[in-house]
């Protein structure tokens, strides 16, 4: 059964880009009599505030979307991520990695490639990871791009592919090739998360039987890396519909870290969600 899913990390306030976004899902599943999930995607312990889960449910219930309960809050579930992380450590698809955020942002002024070096650190010499171990100093578990490749065998590896009913940023649509290549050895586990985002949301969206993903096309190149992990899992691929990201009046797209006018804030100087619904085309 066609099922969909909105799933924003409550990391700030919505705005009339989430509210797209919403009602572009929501307004899927009900036209084909399916499905339509909220997902809070709360793993980040440093970003994620209750007060932005409070408002995402109050602004999405104003723009007059419902939606099925229990909702998943990922922090609920960290022992599910865990598990996976173990299942895939396992097979030696992962490496740990104690470098910071500066030592990656160096090596690429180091890499003789450029960035794309930088974001395949590779394991650590394994008497420099007992040391680091042995100080407990915390690590980052990374997908190893070659056991991945290894693993799955060169034609899995180049078959892999996932179909996309919208239109990517150069126009990709239908069956694409997967390149996960070009995600580097992601972080699969930050180092004080024990989960992160392409972990979580593949995990999740396998249990939760997604059948399509709609999302803004800022996470277009994510599923490049998420139908490998798919694979890698045995998880089932769901189908892509990646939509336009809105702009606002002065051309740009709305984002949070731009302190984009939020829909409270809209709503409070006087805006209907039947009027906010029209101007957005639903
Ligand atoms: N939680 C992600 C975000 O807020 C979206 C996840 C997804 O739709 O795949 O950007």
């Amino acid at each position: 059964m066609f099922a969909t899913r909105f799933a924003p990390s409550p990391t700030g306030r919505l705005h009339k880009g989430h509210a797209f976004s919403a009602l572009t899902a929501w307004t899927a599943a009900r036209q084909a009599g399916g499905r339509f999930l909220l997902r809070i995607e709360d793993n980040d312990p440093t970003r994620c505030k209750p007060e932005y889960e409070a408002a995402i449910f109050e602004d999405l219930a104003w723009l007059g979307l419902d939606w099925e309960t229990p909702v998943r809050r990922q922090s609920e579930h960290l022992a599910d991520y865990a598990a996976v992380i173990d299942a895939l450590g396992a097979r030696g698809l992962l490496y740990r990695c104690f470098r910071t955020r500066k030592d990656i942002l160096d090596a690429i002024g180091d890499a003789p490639h450029g960035p794309a070096d930088a974001v395949r650190p590779g394991p650590h010499a394994p008497d420099e990871e007992a040391r680091l171990l042995a100080e407990g100093r915390p690590y980052a578990w990374r997908l190893s791009l070659d056991r991945a490749r290894e693993t799955l065998g060169e034609s899995e590896w180049k078959a892999l592919s996932f179909v996309e009913q919208g239109v990517g940023p150069d126009g990709e649509t239908g069956v694409i090739r997967a390149r996960p290549d070009t995600a580097g050895d992601v972080v699969l586990a930050r180092k004080d998360a024990g989960t992160a985002y392409h972990l979580a949301v593949t995990h999740d969206d396998a249990l939760q039987e997604i059948t399509h993903v709609i999302r803004g096309l800022d996470l277009f190149e994510a599923a490049h890396i998420q139908r490998l992990i798919q694979a890698l899992m045995g998880w089932p691929a769901p189908v892509y519909r990646h939509h336009r990201l809105l702009t606002g009046p002065d051309g740009r797209r709305y984002a949070k870290r731009d302190q984009s006018v939020t829909l409270a804030e809209l709503r409070a100087a006087g805006l209907t969600p039947e009027v906010l619904r029209a101007e957005l085309g639903f």
